[in-house]
C-alpha cells in the first residue's frame, strides 16, 4: 500500500495552499482531485494583503501579482440596477480606501481562481508534493496511528489504498468527507441559487478598464452580479435562479447578459457556465480525529467580501505548518488542537460579515436577526487574533486596528520598517525571537538543546520597541505564520529556561 505523511483530498485554493506549504516544509504529502485540472471559473478573484502575505513565504507572491494586470489598479464596487441603470450605491471607489501599507509590506492582489491555482500546483510539485488530478477519494477509515483511504481514477477506474498520518479535507463546499465523519453545520444555510456564466464581449466602456469594476445587480428581472476578469473582454455574471432550475438555454443567458449590460444588440459568447449556491454555513467541528476539514469543506460564505478564497488559503497555511511541526517531532500532537480553536473564529467573523454584506448589495430581505455585528473589513484582514494553547494570551480582544498594532500574542507581528525592509522579512520560514538585545545566548542555547528552527532578531530602535510593546531585554516570539505567540516586555531573569518553558507550552511539548 502507497505510504504518505498526509493526503489532501481537493485541488482548490484549500488543497493546493495545504498541498504547497507542506510540501515546502519537507512533508511527504499526495493531493488528490477528482477534476482533470485546476478551475477554469474565476471565481475568487482577489488577494488580502494577509494571504499576499502567507504567498510570500512560499516565493509565489510575484508571480501572483505578474498574472493580474488589475492587482495595482484599483477596484470599484457598486449596486445598480444594471451596468447602465440606477445606482443605488457605490461601496468602494479605489482601492486606496485599503491602504494597509502601514501595516503591511504587503499589497492586495487581484487575480482570479483560475490564474493562481495554476502557480500554487506548479509551486508544490516543485517542493516536492505530488498532485493526482482525475483521482477521487471514495472512501476512508481512521485508526490511532493513520488514516486509510480509498482513491479511484476517473480515467481508468483502477482503485487503490493510501495509508497517511493525517487527511486534510479541502473537498469544498460539496465535497462529503465532513459528513462522513458525522460533523454537522450550522450557519443561515441556503440563501439562493446562481448560475455563473463566463463570457467574452465588446463591452466598451461599460465596465471602467484596467481596475477591477464589480457590479452587483438589483434589477427588474434578476439578482446578480457582474465584474470584469483578466483576461481583456472576458467577464463573469451571476444570475440568481429559482430553485429547480439546474442549467439555462443559451438565449436565455443571452437575454440575461444583454440586460444586465444594457446592450440590447450584444452577441455575448458564452465560455463556461456553471451553478452555484449562495449560503452560510460553518461546521460544527473543524478536525476529527486525524481528519483535519479546511476552506469551503469548513464553511461556505456568501462571495460579498471575496473572504472565501482567501480565507481557503489561510486554513491551508495553518493547518500545514502545524502538521509538519508534529510530524517533525518539534511539537505534540496537542498543537493540532489549535488548528479549530484559531480558524473556526475566523470562519465565524468572515461569514458574519459576508452575510452583512450580502444583504447590503444583493439581498436587502435577508433576515439576519440575531446575527452579530459585521467586523471592519481592515480589522478582518490584518487584525484578527488567534486564542488557543499556541499563543499565551495575555487579554481577550477579539481583534484591533493592524495600523496601529499593540504587539499583543495571538496578533499577527507588527510590520516596522528595517532598513529598506520590514520585520515581516525575518518571518515564515522558523519561530523567530525579536528583542532590543540580551536573548542571543538563550536562543542559540533552546535552538541547540531542541533541534527546533528558531532564529534571533536584535533590532533597537523606538519604532520596534513601541510597536512590540518592548522595553531594555523584552523579548517577542513569533511562530512560522508571523503570529506572536508570546511576548515579555521587561525581560526575563532565566532568558533560557523562560523561552525553553514557552516554546514546550506552545508548542504542546
Ligand atoms: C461565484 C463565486 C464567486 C466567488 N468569489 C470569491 C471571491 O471574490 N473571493 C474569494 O475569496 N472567494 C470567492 N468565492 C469562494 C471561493 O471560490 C471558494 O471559497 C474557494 O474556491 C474555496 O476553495 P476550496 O479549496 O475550499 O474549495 P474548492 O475550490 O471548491 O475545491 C474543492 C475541490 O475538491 C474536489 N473534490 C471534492 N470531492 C472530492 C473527492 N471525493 N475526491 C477528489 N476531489 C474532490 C473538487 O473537485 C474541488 O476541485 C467565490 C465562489 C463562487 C462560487
Amino acid at each position: 500500500m502507497e505510504r504518505v505523511d498526509v493526503l489532501v483530498v481537493g485541488a482548490g485554493l484549500g488543497g493546493l495552499s495545504a498541498s504547497m506549504f507542506l510540501a515546502l516544509e519537507g512533508v511527504n504529502v499526495l493531493t488528490v482531485e477528482r477534476h482533470p485540472g485546476t478551475s477554469l471559473h474565476p471565481r475568487a478573484s482577489g488577494q488580502t494583503p494577509r494571504t499576499m502575505e502567507l504567498y510570500r513565504f512560499a516565493g509565489i507572491d510575484q508571480k501572483v501579482l505578474g498574472v493580474s494586470e488589475r492587482a495595482s489598479r484599483g477596484l470599484r464596487i457598486t449596486v445598480a440596477s444594471s451596468l447602465n441603470g440606477t445606482v443605488f450605491h457605490r461601496i468602494v471607489d479605489d482601492l486606496d480606501e485599503f491602504d494597509l501599507s502601514a501595516a503591511t509590506a504587503a499589497p492586495w492582489g487581484m487575480a482570479g481562481q483560475d490564474v493562481v491555482e495554476p502557480i500554487l500546483l506548479e509551486r508544490a510539485r516543485e517542493a516536492g508534493a505530488q498532485v493526482r488530478f482525475s483521482t477521487e477519494l471514495v472512501s476512508f477509515s481512521q485508526d490511532d496511528d493513520g488514516v486509510t483511504a480509498v482513491l479511484r481514477s476517473r480515467d481508468s477506474g483502477e482503485e487503490t489504498s493510501v495509508r497517511a498520518s493525517y487527511l486534510v479535507a479541502a473537498d469544498g463546499g460539496r465535497g462529503r468527507i465532513r459528513e462522513a465523519l458525522g460533523i454537522g453545520t450550522s450557519g443561515v444555510g441556503t440563501i439562493s441559487r446562481s448560475i455563473g456564466i463566463v463570457f467574452d464581449a465588446d463591452l466598451g466602456d461599460r465596465l471602467l478598464p484596467g481596475v477591477t469594476d464589480l457590479f452587483y445587480l438589483q434589477g427588474p428581472e434578476f439578482t446578480g452580479a457582474l465584474v470584469n476578469t483578466d483576461i481583456p473582454g472576458r467577464y463573469v455574471c451571476s444570475v440568481d435562479v429559482p430553485e429547480g432550475v439546474d442549467a439555462l438555454p443559451e438565449e436565455r443567458l443571452v437575454q440575461l447578459i444583454r440586460a444586465a449590460t444594457d446592450l440590447p444588440d450584444l452577441e455575448p459568447k458564452i465560455q463556461w457556465t456553471g451553478m452555484w449556491e449562495m449560503a452560510a454555513r460553518i461546521a460544527d467541528r473543524f478536525a476529527a480525529g486525524r481528519v483535519f476539514l479546511v476552506g469551503d469543506a469548513a464553511k461556505v460564505t456568501p462571495p460579498t467580501g471575496g473572504m472565501g478564497g482567501n480565507t481557503a488559503v489561510g486554513d491551508g497555511h495553518d493547518i500545514a505548518w502545524k502538521l509538519a511541526a508534529v510530524l517533525r517531532g518539534d511539537a505534540g500532537p496537542g498543537l493540532l488542537d489549535s488548528y479549530e480553536a484559531e480558524r473556526k473564529p475566523i470562519a465565524e467573523m468572515v461569514v458574519n460579515t459576508s452575510l452583512h454584506n450580502a444583504k447590503e448589495r444583493l439581498v436587502p430581505d435577508l433576515d439576519l436577526t440575531g446575527l452579530a455585528e459585521p467586523v471592519d473589513q481592515v480589522a478582518l484582514t490584518l487584525g484578527f487574533r488567534y486564542r488557543s494553547g499556541a499563543v499565551l494570551a495575555e487579554d481577550d480582544d477579539v481583534v484591533e486596528n493592524p495600523v496601529e498594532p499593540s504587539g499583543r500574542p495571538g496578533f499577527r507581528a507588527p510590520h516596522v520598517p528595517v532598513g529598506t525592509g520590514s520585520t515581516w522579512d525575518f518571518l515564515g520560514h522558523s519561530w523567530v525571537l525579536f528583542s532590543p538585545g540580551g536573548w542571543r545566548d538563550a536562543v542559540s542555547q533552546v535552538r541547540a538543546e531542541t533541534g527546533i528552527a528558531l532564529e534571533y532578531q536584535e533590532i533597537d530602535d523606538p519604532l520596534f520597541r513601541g510597536r512590540f510593546g518592548l522595553g531594555d531585554g523584552g523579548a517577542t516570539l513569533v511562530r512560522p505564520d508571523g503570529i506572536v505567540a508570546w511576548r515579555c516586555p521587561d525581560g526575563a531573569a532565566d532568558p533560557a529556561g523562560t523561552l525553553w518553558d514557552v516554546l514546550a507550552r506552545v508548542l504542546s511539548r
